[in-house]
């Protein structure tokens, strides 16, 4: 039996990057709907954001010239709450003024209500006790947005923040790219659903809810096609179904090269397989192809990314191929996630010849602590940890050495 190719991370990426495509299909849906969804197209600004010069604190609108003494008394002409607009500021008076209001044509700065006193008895006059910065406490027209300006770019993945700017920028709805559909299955004799009896010599099924719940948070349509038995004719049957509605199929389990492993000859008969190994730790085997989706070319393939079974290294192996594909699907950047450069404090001597992925937790102290066992099993690990440590391959280190971290919610959005 030959053996896989073994290939670095990057290269297993590289090529799982070179043939997705993003999908093409756009639709405009309430900003709401919005949430989790990547932008098709640039946000043009409808207004300048904000609209006006308005003050940021509760005070007085002045005219710096009239206040350059501290201790002055000045006369309280008008009073602009927000959403009133005021007039002219003749010299020597001020404005009474509130947060968010527009401020009137010749004030140039505003004074705050802790920095004046009202003289006693005098309700219309008050005692400016500072003498102002031009511009103080003045958030400007447009410092934020400009009216006809890109607010946001397509590609971006919509958070809630996005949702504000756009809606900022005076916008009720977004084009968004439809999501990207994938089918999920599990396969192994082994697993039962949570809530079912354990069969003799069963596990539960972790990878379903880890994974599923991996494809919700980037915002994808998945369909769970459940627990499938190590048999050839299931999985094919699993893998013609699959292929029809989606996108991307992926799967847990079955991606060696053992007997009860039978997604290698299963994809291959519905389309084609790369089975690769990656000098990674955890998740080793990896498999990627495609699926027809029917007897006629011209009807397309589905995606095929086969994970290994054991719960971190599917997840590991999602976060770190699955995720950047998708990625890609949907129109987004798909560069390295955002990483960080700190301090280990802890040993680790045993340098590997793979690439290792090591879940560890930040502590108190600002540096990282690791979970003692990091076994692809012990899922527990990653529910513990907060991020990875990418560790190349043959490097140790000690107690105090920079490493390479990357947050777990850097991967899952
Ligand atoms: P496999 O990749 O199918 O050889 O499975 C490797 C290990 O992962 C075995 O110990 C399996 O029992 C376990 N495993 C496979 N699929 C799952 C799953 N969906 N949930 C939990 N453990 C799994
Ligand atoms: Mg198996």
């Amino acid at each position: 039996m030959t053996k896989p190719p073994m290939l670095t991370a990057q290269q297993a990426l590289d090529h799982l990057l070179s043939h997705a495509t993003p999908v093409s299909e756009c639709e405009e849906v309430a900003m709401q709907a919005a949430l989790g969804r990547v932008l098709a197209q640039d946000v043009s600004c409808l207004v300048d954001v904000p609209p006006l010069d308005n003050t940021s604190m509760d005070g007085y609108a002045v005219r710096a010239a009239d206040t350059k003494i501290p201790g002055n008394i000045l006369k309280v002409a008008q009073r602009i709450p927000a959403g009133s607009v005021g007039t002219t500021l003749e010299p020597g008076t001020v404005a009474r003024i509130f947060t968010g209001a527009p401020i009137p044509p010749g004030a140039d700065a505003v004074v705050m209500q802790e920095d004046c006193a009202i003289p006693e008895g005098l309700t219309d006059q008050v005692q400016v006790n500072i003498a102002p910065v031009l511009g103080q406490w003045i958030r400007r027209r447009g410092e934020d947005l400009t009216a006809g300006k890109t607010a946001l770019i397509a590609g971006t993945f919509l958070r809630p923040q996005e949702l504000g700017v756009a809606a900022s920028a005076g916008l009720t709805h977004l084009n968004v790219k439809r999501r990207v559909k994938v089918a999920a299955f599990f396969t192994g004799d082994e697993l039962s659903l949570p809530g079912e009896p354990l069969k003799p010599g069963g596990i539960y099924n972790s990878n379903r809810d880890t994974l599923l719940a991996c494809l919700k948070s980037l915002g994808c349509d998945a369909t769970d096609y459940g627990i499938i038995p190590d048999s050839l004719s299931a999985t094919r049957e699993t893998l013609r179904k699959a292929s029809k509605n989606h996108d991307l199929i992926i799967t847990s389990g079955g991606v060696s090269v053992g007997e009860e492993d039978h997604i290698k000859p299963a994809v291959t008969a519905e389309g084609r397989l790369d089975l690769w190994q990656i000098a990674i730790k955890p998740g080793k085997p990896l498999a990627f192809g495609t699926v027809r989706k029917s007897d006629e070319p011209k009807d397309g393939e589905a995606w095929f990314i086969g994970l290994p079974g054991n719960p971190v290294s599917s997840f590991v192996t999602f976060l770190l191929f699955v995720r950047p594909f998708i990625l890609k699907l949907q129109g987004r950047d798909t560069s390295s996630p955002q990483s960080y450069l700190m301090r280990a404090d802890f040993d680790w001597p045993k340098a590997d010849r793979r690439n290792e992925f090591l879940r560890v937790k930040i502590n108190t102290q600002g540096g990282l602590d690791l979970f003692p066992n990091q076994s692809s099993g012990v899922l527990t690990s990653a529910s513990w940890g907060d991020g990875l440590v990418d560790c190349p391959p043959g490097q140790a280190f000690k107690a105090g050495d920079l490493v390479k971290y990357i947050p777990f919610n850097a991967l899952l959005a």
